[in-house]
């Protein structure tokens, strides 16, 4: 018997499974999707079965075992399996990536540095003798100290020692001491009867146990509830009153929380009219996707979760993917409330150990909801009735990481699998995805009203350059400075935003407002700090950075980038009384912090949250009546052709988090180009008028959704290195690639060093090019044969989340 082992190797010429012998002992209980132990080269490595067989072409004296067999149950499904192949295909990375992403990293290899004597005559040195302590293999830690580190070294060479890698394995399965009261009330009877009466502790806790016999309780328990000792506990069980088990636990995050429940609302008749076809499509057993574009707060929540009642009865799974930042509390206790016990929870804020628990709850079948953030998707139910995409237009759900997947096609995937409906829920859809609603390639449903018909926010745009010809050289309007006393009279509480994303710099000049722009595209110059220069990152342009206004020749030019720590100390000087909360990145590092942070404010410590896009989403406090929006121009100069659009998403979810309740809200947006369309129809709260906009202009400079954009990078340690294989690549490709497919570049990245490589990248953008996967393919050949032994490293992303 022979298996088919993709090996956990990283950037191996070679992507295809190897085949490995199996031993007789795992040959009837050994599976496809199980994880192996293998021999490699010559260290052993983590393998996943994906296929079974009596045959191989590898002839016998080259045939290898398999070492060890990892999982009985297999942790990959058939399902997966097959998502696997078409991931592969789909997003061009390794099959082995395809398949770690699908677990969480509990079952991940992790290797450590084995260190072992081979030549046991030879003297050693002290201080290495004292590392092995009499054993013949020690664990190497990276921190030794450099000089035992260079005899190491040595004594490698001079073939004392070797040095191996070894999958580090440690179960990640919590267990605990139970005790097991006898069941037999008459035996525990005899027992308390034969105790004599100077062991008189034990003689109690027997005595107890006669109340609670059959029972199963944790030892630490017991202990601490009789106030015994462990050593009055070791008698007992040694007269057979009780019995010792390790159980298994899951470690639960949630289990200091006491979470109420919610009824369900009787749905207005639009939030009646979604879920009647999501119905529909759900009973034909359809995988069809719906595009449920609702206004912020218009119930959108309310109809997934009556849409996964519905599948619940017919005891069917759902996933709900939300974005990381709003996977606050406030949004997973929504389905916790309606579905309690039955709803796992996935997120980066979990520990390790807590991630593994949560999946094999899903594994298992012992929940048939998880809420979760991007690679929750991939989370291991086998009978999915719905699949939920919260924010779809979300950038989160992109993995910039090999494999560069987007979560919406992933769900469109395993909706074809298991013939059932996908949700994409938002109030900014995507233009993609709006695109395709329009076509009918999804169904658009539309919730334009709020349940109680509460008004939207009223927005007013406030033009900094007017404020700064008034004298005004603060960060705060009259306006905004006059709305936020007025809430501190009041004692109403409110949010200021920063919209700070990403690293890019703009050059703007704080006269005029005007932004430096590409004289050939429409699109931002990007500011290089390190060569003090500024490029478009579409065609090339590249010049020297500015020091006038090329407008109106003001010396007033600024590079774009508030911090929150400034802010911060601004609202200190301005309003001495007021008392904040900030949450951003850094205050927010600690584990649990969001939601401490969170909690406060909605407990009324602070009067105001200061924070960066971590505070645009999921926030319902019904005592905020006020958000302001410090700089609408920071992602706007993005040189990224998405720029307005994600403008124009994060306005209109941040003024969603005002006056959500019965108190009226307002929201203030200041900007250096009030003009601009996404700040004007947010202002308006119209995404029509703001999708046909930004359509057109998508269609005159030919970005999608009207074409598809590939983006390659290429990284070296040598700065020469880079460029000549980027240019190699780009040659390549235009060799190859039908003239309609345009190849922008090659050019610098806009960080054009990370952890000390260098980084170019080249662009395709094309309509229609049958060629694109072979060629791709191909480039991947040379690359994987030739530029990889060079230290080239490549990247291809079909379907780059921002360039
Ligand atoms: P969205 O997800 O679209 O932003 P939510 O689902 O958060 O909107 O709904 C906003 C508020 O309206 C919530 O407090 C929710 O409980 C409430 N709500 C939703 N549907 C109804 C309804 N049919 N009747 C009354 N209140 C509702
Ligand atoms: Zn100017
Ligand atoms: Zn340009």
């Amino acid at each position: 018997m022979f298996a088919e082992v993709i090996v956990d190797v990283a950037a191996y010429p070679i992507d295809r499974p190897f085949d490995y012998s199996v031993p007789e002992m795992f040959q009837t209980i050994i599976e496809s999707g199980s994880r192996v132990k293998v021999p490699f080269g010559n260290r052993q490595v983590l393998g996943f079965v994906t296929a079974l067989k009596s045959d191989t072409d590898v002839p016998l004296d080259k045939q290898k075992p398999i070492g060890e067999l990892l999982d009985i149950e297999p942790v990959l499904t058939e399902e997966m399996l097959a998502m696997t192949k078409w991931l592969k295909r789909h997003t061009l990375c390794y099959e082995i990536d395809a398949l770690q992403v699908m677990l969480p990293s509990a079952l991940r290899a992790k290797y450590e540095k084995i260190l072992r004597i081979v030549d046991s005559n030879a003297e050693l040195p002290q201080s290495v003798q004292a590392l092995f302590q009499g054993k013949d293999s020690v664990e190497l830690k990276a921190d030794e100290s450099k000089e035992l580190l260079s005899t190491i070294k040595k004594l490698i060479k001079d073939q004392i020692l070797v040095l191996e890698t070894a999958i580090k394995q440690k179960t990640a399965v919590k267990k605990v001491r139970m005790v097991q009261i006898e069941a037999d009330v008459n035996r525990l009877k005899e027992i308390h009867e034969n105790v004599s009466n100077q062991a008189k502790k034990q003689k109690d806790v027997i005595k107890w146990m006669i109340d609670h016999a059959g029972e199963r309780i944790i030892l630490a328990d017991v202990i601490k509830n009789l106030q015994t000792s462990n050593a009055v506990l070791q008698g007992v069980l040694e007269k057979g009153a009780a019995t010792l088990e390790l159980e298994e636990v899951y470690r639960d995050p949630y289990a200091d929380r006491t979470i109420d429940v919610s009824k369900k609302h009787s749905l207005t008749d639009e939030q009646h009219l979604a879920l009647s076809e999501i119905i529909h499509s759900y009973d034909q057993h359809e995988a069809a996707t719906f595009l449920l574009h609702g206004i912020t707060g218009s119930g959108k929540t309310e109809v997934y979760l009556q849409a996964i009642e519905r599948s619940l009865k017919d005891q069917k799974e759902a996933i709900v993917l939300v974005p990381e930042i709003s996977l606050t509390p406030q949004m997973t206790n929504r389905f916790k409330e309606r579905f309690g016990s039955l709803v796992a929870v996935l997120h980066s804020g979990l520990s390790t150990g807590e991630k593994y628990d949560e999946w094999r709850k899903i594994k298992r079948g012992e929940v048939k909801v998880v809420v979760g953030a991007r690679s929750a998707i991939f989370a291991p139910f086998q009978n999915i009735g719905l699949i939920i995409l919260d924010e779809e237009h979300e950038g989160t759900y992109k993995q910039d990481d090999s494999p560069r997947y987007h979560a919406r096609d992933v769900a469109i995937w395993r909706s074809e699998y298991h013939h059932c409906p996908v949700i994409l829920g938002s109030a900014t859809p995507s233009l993609e995805s709006y695109a395709r609603a329009k076509k009918g390639n999804y169904s658009l449903l539309t919730l334009s009203k709020r349940p109680r018909e509460q008004a939207l926010p009223e927005v007013s745009v406030i033009d900094m350059r007017e404020q700064l010809k008034n004298g005004n050289r603060s960060m705060f309007s009259l306006e905004l400075a006059d709305a936020i006393r007025l809430r501190l009279e009041k004692g109403e509480q409110m949010v200021l935003f920063l919209n700070r994303r990403g690293h890019s710099s703009f050059v703007l000049c704080r006269d005029c407002g005007t932004v430096v722009e590409c004289p050939n595209c429409d699109i931002s110059m990007t500011y290089h700090r390190h060569q003090e220069r500024i490029k478009c990152h579409y065609c090339g342009e590249e010049s020297q950075v500015p020091n006038s206004c090329p407008q109106c020749s003001s010396e007033h030019i600024r590079f774009f980038g508030t911090g929150t720590q400034k802010v911060e100390e601004e609202i200190a000087r301005f309003f001495p009384t007021a008392r904040v909360l900030r949450m951003d990145v850094d205050t927010t590092r600690k584990k649990g912090s969001h939601e401490h942070i969170l909690k406060q404010f909605g407990d009324g410590k602070a009067d105001i949250l200061l924070g960066t896009q971590m505070i645009a989403k999921g926030l319902d406090f019904p005592n905020i009546t006020l958000v302001g929006v410090l700089s609408a121009d920071t992602t706007l100069h993005l040189a990224d052709f998405r720029a307005a659009e994600k403008t124009f998403q994060l306005l209109t979810q941040v003024s969603g988090r005002a006056g959500r309740h019965d108190k009226k809200g307002e929201v203030v947006v200041q900007t250096y180009t009030p003009d601009h369309y996404a700040i004007q129809f947010a202002k308006y709260h119209d995404f029509i008028s703001f999708y046909n906009q930004e359509m057109m202009n998508r269609k005159q400079f030919a970005y999608p959704p009207f074409t598809f954009v590939v983006l390659i990078q290429i990284t070296h340690e040598d700065v020469l290195m880079t460029a000549e294989y980027a240019h190699k690549a780009a040659n390549w490709l235009r060799e190859n690639l039908s003239n309609t497919a345009e190849i922008i570049g090659p050019t610098a990245s806009s960080i054009s060093r990370v952890q000390n490589r260098y980084r170019y990248q080249c662009l395709i953008k094309y309509k229609k090019e049958p060629m694109l996967p072979d060629v791709l393919q191909q480039l991947i050949r040379i690359y994987r044969t030739d530029w990889l032994k060079k230290g080239i490293l490549m990247s291809i992303d079909l379907n780059p989340s921002s360039i």
